[in-house]
Protein backbone atom coordinates (compact mmCIF):
# COMPACT_ATOMS: atom_id res chain seq x y z
CA UNK A 1 0.00 0.00 0.00
CA UNK A 2 1.66 3.22 -1.31
CA UNK A 3 0.55 6.33 1.14
CA UNK A 4 1.60 9.95 1.39
CA UNK A 5 1.92 11.12 4.86
CA UNK A 6 2.26 15.31 4.96
CA UNK A 7 3.55 16.13 8.31
CA UNK A 8 1.30 19.26 10.47
CA UNK A 9 3.49 21.99 11.21
CA UNK A 10 2.10 22.59 14.71
CA UNK A 11 -0.10 19.72 16.61
CA UNK A 12 -3.01 20.53 18.77
CA UNK A 13 -2.92 20.48 22.19
CA UNK A 14 -4.93 17.09 23.74
CA UNK A 15 -8.05 18.08 25.45
CA UNK A 16 -8.90 17.29 29.19
CA UNK A 17 -10.36 13.64 29.72
CA UNK A 18 -12.83 14.43 32.29
CA UNK A 19 -14.40 17.22 30.13
CA UNK A 20 -14.81 15.18 26.34
CA UNK A 21 -18.36 14.96 25.02
CA UNK A 22 -18.94 13.58 21.24
CA UNK A 23 -18.46 14.46 18.21
CA UNK A 24 -17.37 18.23 18.45
CA UNK A 25 -12.46 17.56 18.87
CA UNK A 26 -10.31 16.02 15.72
CA UNK A 27 -7.16 14.66 16.26
CA UNK A 28 -4.07 16.28 14.06
CA UNK A 29 -4.74 14.25 10.72
CA UNK A 30 -6.90 12.39 8.46
CA UNK A 31 -6.49 9.31 5.80
CA UNK A 32 -8.04 10.40 2.49
CA UNK A 33 -8.33 8.70 -0.74
CA UNK A 34 -9.70 9.38 -4.38
CA UNK A 35 -11.75 7.39 -6.72
CA UNK A 36 -11.73 8.32 -10.71
CA UNK A 37 -13.18 5.62 -12.96
CA UNK A 38 -10.01 5.58 -15.30
CA UNK A 39 -7.21 4.49 -11.92
CA UNK A 40 -10.23 3.12 -9.53
CA UNK A 41 -9.08 4.71 -5.65
CA UNK A 42 -5.81 6.05 -5.52
CA UNK A 43 -3.61 9.24 -4.28
CA UNK A 44 -4.01 7.37 -0.47
CA UNK A 45 -2.78 10.18 1.94
CA UNK A 46 -1.98 10.87 5.84
CA UNK A 47 -2.85 14.87 5.79
CA UNK A 48 -3.10 17.68 8.55
CA UNK A 49 -6.93 17.65 9.52
CA UNK A 50 -8.44 20.48 7.72
CA UNK A 51 -11.42 21.94 5.83
CA UNK A 52 -11.94 20.37 2.57
CA UNK A 53 -12.60 23.09 -0.76
CA UNK A 54 -15.35 21.45 -2.46
CA UNK A 55 -17.18 22.64 -5.53
CA UNK A 56 -20.56 24.42 -4.67
CA UNK A 57 -21.87 21.82 -6.81
CA UNK A 58 -20.56 18.71 -5.83
CA UNK A 59 -23.00 16.19 -6.18
CA UNK A 60 -22.88 14.92 -2.83
CA UNK A 61 -23.83 18.03 -1.05
CA UNK A 62 -27.67 17.93 -3.80
CA UNK A 63 -28.37 14.55 -3.34
CA UNK A 64 -26.29 12.72 -0.69
CA UNK A 65 -25.01 10.07 -2.18
CA UNK A 66 -22.43 9.22 0.47
CA UNK A 67 -22.34 6.41 3.37
CA UNK A 68 -20.36 6.52 6.39
CA UNK A 69 -19.47 4.28 9.31
CA UNK A 70 -18.61 4.62 12.71
CA UNK A 71 -16.60 2.69 15.30
CA UNK A 72 -14.28 3.09 18.04
CA UNK A 73 -10.76 2.59 19.29
CA UNK A 74 -10.06 1.78 22.77
CA UNK A 75 -6.79 2.00 25.18
CA UNK A 76 -6.75 -0.96 27.31
CA UNK A 77 -5.02 -0.72 31.47
CA UNK A 78 -1.74 -1.88 29.94
CA UNK A 79 -1.79 1.19 27.13
CA UNK A 80 -2.58 -0.76 23.57
CA UNK A 81 -4.87 0.30 21.46
CA UNK A 82 -7.75 -1.76 20.15
CA UNK A 83 -10.52 -1.61 17.68
CA UNK A 84 -13.78 -4.04 18.09
CA UNK A 85 -15.19 -6.06 14.72
CA UNK A 86 -13.50 -3.47 12.64
CA UNK A 87 -13.40 -5.77 9.21
CA UNK A 88 -17.63 -5.75 9.95
CA UNK A 89 -17.64 -1.55 9.48
CA UNK A 90 -15.79 -1.78 6.36
CA UNK A 91 -17.82 -4.68 4.64
CA UNK A 92 -21.29 -2.67 5.71
CA UNK A 93 -19.55 0.06 3.88
CA UNK A 94 -19.27 -1.84 0.71
CA UNK A 95 -22.93 -2.65 1.63
CA UNK A 96 -23.75 0.86 1.53
CA UNK A 97 -21.69 1.79 -1.27
CA UNK A 98 -23.48 -0.98 -3.70
CA UNK A 99 -27.20 0.41 -2.26
CA UNK A 100 -25.71 3.70 -3.27
CA UNK A 101 -24.45 3.20 -6.67
CA UNK A 102 -20.75 4.18 -5.47
CA UNK A 103 -17.88 2.14 -6.54
CA UNK A 104 -16.86 -0.48 -3.38
CA UNK A 105 -13.12 -0.26 -1.30
CA UNK A 106 -10.87 -2.70 -0.91
CA UNK A 107 -11.96 -3.77 2.88
CA UNK A 108 -8.13 -4.83 4.05
CA UNK A 109 -6.51 -1.94 2.01
CA UNK A 110 -9.13 0.39 3.78
CA UNK A 111 -8.51 -1.35 7.40
CA UNK A 112 -4.91 -0.88 6.67
CA UNK A 113 -4.73 2.82 6.06
CA UNK A 114 -7.29 2.72 9.24
CA UNK A 115 -4.41 1.24 11.65
CA UNK A 116 -1.13 3.65 9.82
CA UNK A 117 -3.54 6.43 10.83
CA UNK A 118 -4.40 5.12 14.74
CA UNK A 119 -0.54 4.78 14.85
CA UNK A 120 0.50 7.76 14.22
CA UNK A 121 -2.84 9.45 16.14
CA UNK A 122 -2.14 6.76 19.50
CA UNK A 123 -1.88 9.57 22.05
CA UNK A 124 -5.31 11.04 20.85
CA UNK A 125 -6.67 7.36 22.62
CA UNK A 126 -8.00 8.94 25.58
CA UNK A 127 -7.40 6.33 28.84
CA UNK A 128 -10.11 7.89 31.05
CA UNK A 129 -12.87 5.06 31.87
CA UNK A 130 -15.49 4.85 28.93
CA UNK A 131 -13.49 7.34 26.89
CA UNK A 132 -12.67 5.98 23.59
CA UNK A 133 -11.09 7.12 20.20
CA UNK A 134 -14.77 7.49 17.58
CA UNK A 135 -13.69 7.22 14.37
CA UNK A 136 -15.62 8.34 11.27
CA UNK A 137 -15.04 6.67 7.81
CA UNK A 138 -16.96 8.30 5.16
CA UNK A 139 -17.27 8.52 0.95
CA UNK A 140 -18.88 11.14 -0.67
CA UNK A 141 -19.68 11.39 -4.37
CA UNK A 142 -17.31 14.26 -6.16
CA UNK A 143 -18.46 14.88 -9.46
CA UNK A 144 -19.44 19.06 -10.09
CA UNK A 145 -22.63 18.78 -11.85
CA UNK A 146 -26.46 19.15 -11.00
CA UNK A 147 -28.11 16.21 -13.04
CA UNK A 148 -29.68 13.07 -11.28
CA UNK A 149 -27.33 10.20 -11.76
CA UNK A 150 -24.61 8.00 -10.07
CA UNK A 151 -21.32 10.63 -9.88
CA UNK A 152 -18.31 9.17 -11.67
CA UNK A 153 -15.55 10.60 -8.92
CA UNK A 154 -15.63 9.93 -4.80
CA UNK A 155 -13.74 10.67 -2.28
CA UNK A 156 -13.16 8.50 0.64
CA UNK A 157 -11.89 9.92 4.45
CA UNK A 158 -11.06 8.54 7.97
CA UNK A 159 -11.77 11.39 10.53
CA UNK A 160 -10.60 11.18 14.59
CA UNK A 161 -12.71 12.38 17.54
CA UNK A 162 -11.73 11.74 20.91
CA UNK A 163 -15.24 11.23 22.97
CA UNK A 164 -16.47 11.08 26.44
CA UNK A 165 -17.92 8.50 28.60
CA UNK A 166 -21.64 8.00 27.48
CA UNK A 167 -22.94 7.20 31.16
CA UNK A 168 -20.83 9.73 33.11
CA UNK A 169 -23.66 9.64 35.36
CA UNK A 170 -23.61 6.07 35.84
CA UNK A 171 -25.79 3.36 33.23
CA UNK A 172 -29.24 4.86 33.50
CA UNK A 173 -32.74 4.05 31.45
CA UNK A 174 -34.17 6.93 29.21
CA UNK A 175 -37.69 7.69 27.99
CA UNK A 176 -38.53 7.01 24.25
CA UNK A 177 -41.51 7.93 22.26
CA UNK A 178 -43.18 5.72 19.86
CA UNK A 179 -44.03 8.12 16.56
CA UNK A 180 -46.64 7.48 14.40
CA UNK A 181 -46.87 10.82 12.40
CA UNK A 182 -43.40 9.80 10.86
CA UNK A 183 -41.09 6.65 9.51
CA UNK A 184 -37.65 6.79 9.51
CA UNK A 185 -36.88 4.19 6.29
CA UNK A 186 -39.35 1.68 3.61
CA UNK A 187 -38.47 -1.29 2.92
CA UNK A 188 -36.97 -1.08 -0.84
CA UNK A 189 -35.41 2.45 0.09
CA UNK A 190 -32.39 3.21 1.68
CA UNK A 191 -32.81 2.31 5.88
CA UNK A 192 -30.69 -0.60 5.85
CA UNK A 193 -27.28 1.21 4.44
CA UNK A 194 -25.60 3.95 6.63
CA UNK A 195 -26.45 6.94 4.28
CA UNK A 196 -26.99 10.10 5.26
CA UNK A 197 -30.45 10.53 3.64
CA UNK A 198 -31.41 8.42 6.77
CA UNK A 199 -30.43 11.06 9.66
CA UNK A 200 -31.77 14.54 7.69
CA UNK A 201 -35.22 12.45 7.74
CA UNK A 202 -35.25 11.34 11.18
CA UNK A 203 -34.37 15.06 12.69
CA UNK A 204 -38.04 16.36 12.86
CA UNK A 205 -39.28 13.17 15.15
CA UNK A 206 -36.41 13.43 17.24
CA UNK A 207 -37.13 17.41 17.90
CA UNK A 208 -40.68 16.55 18.67
CA UNK A 209 -39.81 13.84 20.75
CA UNK A 210 -36.78 15.98 22.72
CA UNK A 211 -39.66 18.72 23.11
CA UNK A 212 -42.13 16.78 25.13
CA UNK A 213 -39.29 15.35 27.23
CA UNK A 214 -38.42 12.01 25.41
CA UNK A 215 -34.82 11.17 24.32
CA UNK A 216 -35.18 8.91 21.69
CA UNK A 217 -37.98 8.01 18.79
CA UNK A 218 -38.83 4.10 18.52
CA UNK A 219 -39.77 3.81 15.04
CA UNK A 220 -42.24 1.53 13.56
CA UNK A 221 -42.03 0.36 10.10
CA UNK A 222 -42.45 2.58 7.07
CA UNK A 223 -45.15 0.13 5.07
CA UNK A 224 -47.73 -0.64 8.04
CA UNK A 225 -46.91 1.57 10.80
CA UNK A 226 -47.12 -1.22 13.07
CA UNK A 227 -44.18 -3.40 13.34
CA UNK A 228 -41.03 -2.42 15.53
CA UNK A 229 -38.01 -1.37 13.71
CA UNK A 230 -35.39 0.96 15.84
CA UNK A 231 -35.09 3.79 18.30
CA UNK A 232 -33.49 6.63 17.45
CA UNK A 233 -30.43 5.23 15.92
CA UNK A 234 -29.67 2.38 17.96
CA UNK A 235 -31.20 -1.27 16.84
CA UNK A 236 -33.70 -2.44 19.79
CA UNK A 237 -34.01 -5.53 21.96
CA UNK A 238 -36.96 -6.65 24.10
CA UNK A 239 -36.45 -8.69 26.65
CA UNK A 240 -40.40 -10.81 27.08
CA UNK A 241 -40.99 -13.99 29.29
CA UNK A 242 -37.14 -14.62 29.39
CA UNK A 243 -36.61 -14.71 26.04
CA UNK A 244 -34.12 -11.72 24.18
CA UNK A 245 -36.10 -10.53 20.53
CA UNK A 246 -34.71 -7.86 18.42
CA UNK A 247 -36.61 -7.05 15.38
CA UNK A 248 -35.48 -9.46 12.17
CA UNK A 249 -33.78 -7.43 9.58
CA UNK A 250 -36.21 -6.18 7.31
CA UNK A 251 -34.47 -3.98 4.37
CA UNK A 252 -35.47 -0.88 6.34
CA UNK A 253 -33.61 -1.78 9.62
CA UNK A 254 -29.72 -0.89 9.83
CA UNK A 255 -27.73 -3.97 10.36
CA UNK A 256 -26.04 -2.75 13.28
CA UNK A 257 -22.24 -4.35 14.70
CA UNK A 258 -23.79 -3.84 18.08
CA UNK A 259 -26.94 -5.80 17.37
CA UNK A 260 -25.19 -8.82 15.99
CA UNK A 261 -22.88 -8.98 18.90
CA UNK A 262 -25.60 -8.74 21.35
CA UNK A 263 -26.99 -12.23 19.70
CA UNK A 264 -23.48 -13.75 18.95
CA UNK A 265 -22.84 -13.33 22.40
CA UNK A 266 -26.51 -14.79 23.76
CA UNK A 267 -26.02 -17.86 21.60
CA UNK A 268 -22.26 -18.35 22.56
CA UNK A 269 -24.03 -18.19 26.09
CA UNK A 270 -27.19 -20.33 25.77
CA UNK A 271 -29.40 -17.68 26.54
CA UNK A 272 -32.72 -17.63 24.87
CA UNK A 273 -32.54 -14.92 21.72
CA UNK A 274 -34.41 -14.81 18.65
CA UNK A 275 -35.15 -12.31 15.79
CA UNK A 276 -38.19 -12.14 14.89
CA UNK A 277 -41.24 -9.65 13.39
CA UNK A 278 -42.80 -8.07 16.44
CA UNK A 279 -45.44 -5.36 16.49
CA UNK A 280 -46.13 -2.63 18.61
CA UNK A 281 -49.32 -4.18 19.53
CA UNK A 282 -47.73 -7.35 21.08
CA UNK A 283 -45.17 -5.55 22.93
CA UNK A 284 -47.77 -3.20 24.71
CA UNK A 285 -49.62 -6.88 25.29
CA UNK A 286 -46.69 -8.38 26.98
CA UNK A 287 -46.51 -5.29 29.49
CA UNK A 288 -49.93 -5.44 30.19
CA UNK A 289 -50.12 -9.01 31.13
CA UNK A 290 -46.42 -8.42 33.31
CA UNK A 291 -44.26 -10.19 30.74
CA UNK A 292 -42.03 -7.36 29.68
CA UNK A 293 -39.12 -7.55 31.69
CA UNK A 294 -36.59 -5.00 29.58
CA UNK A 295 -36.15 -3.34 26.47
CA UNK A 296 -32.83 -1.73 25.57
CA UNK A 297 -31.06 0.33 22.58
CA UNK A 298 -27.94 -1.32 20.55
CA UNK A 299 -25.12 0.84 19.23
CA UNK A 300 -21.72 1.63 19.14
CA UNK A 301 -22.22 5.14 20.69
CA UNK A 302 -23.91 3.48 24.06
CA UNK A 303 -22.93 -0.30 23.21
CA UNK A 304 -26.19 -0.51 25.61
CA UNK A 305 -29.12 1.82 26.39
CA UNK A 306 -31.68 0.42 28.57
CA UNK A 307 -35.70 1.83 28.29
CA UNK A 308 -37.07 2.80 31.50
CA UNK A 309 -40.31 4.18 29.88
CA UNK A 310 -42.18 4.33 26.84
CA UNK A 311 -45.15 6.77 25.44
CA UNK A 312 -47.34 5.27 22.69
CA UNK A 313 -50.32 7.93 21.87
CA UNK A 314 -51.81 8.44 25.70
CA UNK A 315 -50.33 5.33 26.84
CA UNK A 316 -46.96 5.64 29.09
CA UNK A 317 -45.42 2.24 30.05
CA UNK A 318 -42.64 1.84 32.64
CA UNK A 319 -40.44 -0.77 32.06
CA UNK A 320 -38.36 -2.63 34.85
CA UNK A 321 -39.62 -0.17 36.88
CA UNK A 322 -37.72 2.51 35.31
CA UNK A 323 -34.33 0.97 36.63
CA UNK A 324 -31.68 -0.53 34.54
CA UNK A 325 -32.71 -4.39 34.03
CA UNK A 326 -30.19 -7.30 34.56
CA UNK A 327 -29.73 -8.57 31.21
CA UNK A 328 -28.79 -5.13 29.54
CA UNK A 329 -26.60 -4.87 32.49
CA UNK A 330 -25.09 -8.22 31.36
CA UNK A 331 -24.61 -7.13 27.78
CA UNK A 332 -23.21 -3.87 28.20
CA UNK A 333 -20.70 -5.48 30.65
CA UNK A 334 -19.83 -7.89 28.52
CA UNK A 335 -19.47 -6.11 25.46
CA UNK A 336 -17.70 -3.18 27.12
CA UNK A 337 -15.35 -5.72 28.98
CA UNK A 338 -13.73 -7.28 25.61
CA UNK A 339 -13.84 -3.86 24.38
CA UNK A 340 -11.46 -2.26 26.80
CA UNK A 341 -9.41 -5.57 26.79
CA UNK A 342 -10.67 -6.40 30.37
CA UNK A 343 -11.69 -9.80 30.02
CA UNK A 344 -10.74 -13.01 26.90
CA UNK A 345 -12.23 -12.00 23.64
CA UNK A 346 -14.25 -15.05 23.65
CA UNK A 347 -15.62 -14.83 19.79
CA UNK A 348 -12.37 -13.38 18.13
CA UNK A 349 -13.43 -10.57 18.23
CA UNK A 350 -10.74 -7.83 18.82
CA UNK A 351 -7.82 -6.47 16.49
CA UNK A 352 -4.83 -4.88 17.91
CA UNK A 353 -3.64 -1.61 16.81
CA UNK A 354 -0.65 -0.45 18.52
C1 LIG B 1 -25.21 2.91 13.11
C2 LIG B 1 -26.63 2.61 13.38
C3 LIG B 1 -27.06 1.59 14.26
C4 LIG B 1 -26.10 0.81 15.13
O1 LIG B 1 -25.10 0.16 14.45
P1 LIG B 1 -23.76 -0.26 15.21
O2 LIG B 1 -22.99 -0.94 14.16
O3 LIG B 1 -24.19 -1.17 16.31
O4 LIG B 1 -23.15 0.99 15.72
C5 LIG B 1 -28.41 1.31 14.36
N1 LIG B 1 -29.32 2.03 13.67
C6 LIG B 1 -28.97 3.04 12.86
C7 LIG B 1 -30.02 3.77 12.12
C8 LIG B 1 -27.62 3.36 12.70
O5 LIG B 1 -27.27 4.37 11.91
Amino acid sequence: MQLTVTEAATLKEKPDESKLGFGTLFTDYMFIMDYTPDKGWHSLRIEPYAPMPLDPSTMFLHYAQGAFEGLKAYRTQSGSIQLFRPQENFRRLNRSCRRLCMPELDEDLALGALKQLLTMEKDWVPGAPQTSLYIRPTIIAMDPYLGVRASHTYRFFIILSPVGAYYPEGFSPVKIQVTHEYVRAVRGGVGEAKTPGNYAASILASEKAHREGYSQVLWLDGVEQKYLEEVGSMNIFFVIDDEIVTPALNGSILPGITRDSVIRLAKHWNDNVSEKKISIDTLMQAHADGKLQEVFGSGTAAVISPVGEIKYGDQVISISGGEVGPVALKYYNAITDIQYGKTEDPLGWVVQVA
